[in-house]
């Protein structure tokens, strides 16, 4: 397969969390799934620094090439696309509101239908792990059952997707949710939405379904939702 379209795909992914202000520094990473393996940002690189030749290819087992280094947090990612075969795209930031959510270690509540977007009635908070292991990998997996999206206790986000747009539009979706929870605690704490309603709109999102927005990686326009 011509890896070099996926390659560009994920360098502009991830100088687009930059330009949203989902991302900063070299905190976040991408990856992206790749025949039998995947593509990931590399450790330690700033995104505006990234040549396509950059990306680590990480084969079926795990290996990678010798003169590179995959980012830290490769372990969930690998996970991630190896355990669901729904989930092509991983991305990874520390953005502001979920990482203050995540430091509370509380899930996002059914405050906003778009909750929805991510799969479920919450967004989850995965358990504390120390960055860049085994178990930070499988804390993410079990929050992310059934889900494509969840937080990382006193660290940053997961969002995923069927493709790169896709995930990045997650990012910033739950980002967005997760300022609001933290702005209506100020104001006395939100109403929630109550389990028939979450049910009537998870139903409609499956109608929906998922949207590709590979067109539009680049154009700071979200794919359609609800
Ligand atoms: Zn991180």
């Amino acid at each position: 397969m011509n890896e070099q379209p996926l390659r560009e795909a994920v360098i502009e992914t991830a100088l687009e969390t930059n330009r949203r202000g989902l991302n900063q520094g070299t905190s976040g990473n991408v990856s992206v799934r790749c025949g039998e393996g995947l593509l990931i940002t590399p450790s330690g690189m700033a995104y505006e620094d990234l040549a396509p030749d950059d990306l680590v290819y990480m084969d079926a087992d795990g290996r990678w090439p010798a003169h590179q280094k995959p980012s830290s947090e490769w372990h969930f990612h690998r996970a991630i696309l190896r355990e669901r075969d729904d989930i092509h795209a991983v991305i990874h930031v520390h953005s502001v509101y979920a990482s203050v959510v995540a430091i509370q270690r509380h899930d996002i509540p059914p405050l906003h239908y778009m909750i929805a977007a991510a799969g479920g009635d919450s967004i989850r908070c995965a358990p504390y792990a120390t960055f860049g292991t085994e178990a930070l990998s499988h804390n993410a997996l079990a929050a992310l059952d059934g889900r494509y999206a969840c937080l990382l206790a006193n660290h940053g986000m997961i969002a995923t997707g069927p493709d790169l747009a896709r995930a990045l539009w997650l990012t910033e979706e739950v980002e967005l949710l997760a300022r609001q929870y933290v702005l209506s605690l100020s104001l006395g704490g939100p109403t929630l939405l109550d389990a028939e309603e979450m049910q009537r709109v998870l139903e409609a999102f499956r109608h929906y379904g998922p949207r590709s927005g590979a067109a539009r990686t680049a154009s700071g326009q979200r794919p359609d939702a609800p």
